[in-house]
């Protein structure tokens, strides 16, 4: 109580808690805080690893890790101590002059990413990387069309918004960016038939919000020959399976696909900074900014504060191997929610993923409204994809263990036989 007191100067919980359900009610967002109020949503105070405290102090397992942010769990100690170090010298770039960090970030980019990907761009989310990389495969082609595919997710800015491929995301603001074809995801048929003169295919190596989908063995790889068969270029979305979280350091390196560009956000800079990014091959880049340094800029992007905590996430990554945990503790969080999926054949038609990204599909999508609430009783915090409601993913910190995986499991187990418990077998949406 004191502590909270003194870092959110609220009389007790329960008044910052009333507090802050009214001002997201009357200031930020009154349907939204009706939802997370219904869904059982509590205030978060503070968070370190894996764990997320309440105002109560109740500690939460993070399971929703941030929809992927949250790598290096929250806060990691090693990239708060490089932020920290770095706002007593500089805090955002002011431009006119070099920034060290940023070139040690783009250089350290280029060292890990596939292929020949080399030059970096900064901005400060995901839409943001995807607005720049799809301006780049325009400018570097001099054609106009984007091929994306559908349920994908790319960001809600207009571009982004384009390319995303959910219709009730995009029904109010018609029309959009002219020329974009979207196309089944994993269909390489369907891509062929629309990749002739297009500037770009932009895909997620697995969709996330599209509801955790892993597209058919083989479809990255012919997805690269489609695309250089035609003259298009491969726009790989790694913002949120990238950087360790499918169990490859990028989920392209399954295959051993070199896209052209590829966009970087969420685990980017250990959850402690906001930043987001694109990498391009020398070629790809060169064909459309060679002689104009200025056509694409962020006045935010690539500041010290988000680079120093770039460089220290990308140590940690290494450092701490959690790629291959995220492989590992992968394997038995999919294994053991299929034997909840089993037991349960009602309410969880299936259960999919790619290391520590975890779809959840129930036979109906309002078994998920019981089933949130009920982890997060049990102090455990999961949530919906964005484009299929009927999902629930499960996207812990790639520093998550062994006990901690199971802990989650006995909460989902829990969920989804309350649910059974109390909404019986729902008929299948069509
Ligand atoms: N691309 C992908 C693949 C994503 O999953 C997301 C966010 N979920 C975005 C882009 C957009 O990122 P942001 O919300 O940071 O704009």
């Amino acid at each position: 109580m004191k502590q909270l007191d003194e870092l959110y100067g609220a009389a007790s919980p329960q008044a910052l808690y009333d507090e802050t359900v009214a001002n997201y009610r009357d200031f930020v967002n009154p349907p939204l805080a009706r939802v997370m109020k219904l869904s059982g949503s509590v205030v978060e105070v503070r968070a370190a690893g894996t764990t997320i405290y309440d105002h109560h102090g109740k500690a939460y397992l993070d399971f929703a890790g941030g929809y992927g942010v949250f790598t290096l769990g929250h806060s990691h100690p090693k990239v708060v101590e490089a932020v920290r170090r770095q706002l007593e010298l500089i805090s955002l770039s002011g431009k006119v002059f070099f920034n060290p960090l940023l070139g040690r970030v783009a250089k350290r980019l280029a060292e890990l990413a596939p292929g020949d990907l080399r030059i970096s761009f900064f901005a400060n989310s995901g839409t943001e990387a995807v607005e720049g990389a799809l301006k780049l495969a325009k400018a570097a082609t001099h054609r106009h069309k984007i091929v994306s595919t559908t349920n994908a997710y790319h960001g809600k800015t207009l571009g982004s918004l384009t390319a995303t491929g959910r219709e009730y995301f995009r029904k109010e603001y018609q029309p959009l960016v002219p020329d974009f074809e979207h196309v089944p995801y994993g269909d390489a048929e369907a891509l062929e038939r629309a990749l002739p003169e297009a500037a770009a295919f932009i895909v997620e190596p697995v969709q996330g919000e599209g509801g955790v989908n892993l597209p058919p063995q083989g479809y990255l790889t012919r997805a690269r020959e489609l695309c250089d068969r035609y003259g298009a270029l491969l726009i790989a979305d790694e913002v949120q399976t990238g950087l360790g979280r499918c169990g490859f350091r990028f989920a392209v390196d399954e295959e051993g696909v070199v896209p052209d560009i590829m966009t970087l956000a969420k685990g980017l800079s250990g959850g402690v900074i906001p930043v987001g990014a694109y990498l391009a091959r020398p070629a790809c880049w060169n064909a459309a900014y060679a002689k104009q340094p200025l056509m694409h800029t962020s006045t935010f992007g690539g500041g010290e504060l988000a680079c120093a905590a770039a460089l220290a996430a990308l140590d940690v990554l290494e450092e701490e191997h959690l790629v291959e945990n995220a492989r590992e503790r992968g394997r038995q969080l999919i294994d053991g929610a299929r034997a909840v999926a089993t037991a349960y054949p009602d309410v969880v038609r299936e259960v999919r993923g790619k290391g520590l990204l975890v779809g959840v599909e129930l036979t109906h999508e309002g078994y998920a409204g019981t089933i949130i609430p009920e982890m997060l009783h049990a102090g455990v915090t999961a949530a919906w994809t964005l484009n299929m409601q009927r999902v629930i993913r499960l996207e812990p910190p790639l520093v998550v263990t062994e006990e901690e995986v199971e802990r989650a499991l006995a909460a989902l187990r829990k969920g989804v036989a309350q649910a059974r418990e109390k909404l019986g077998v729902l008929s299948c949406p069509t």
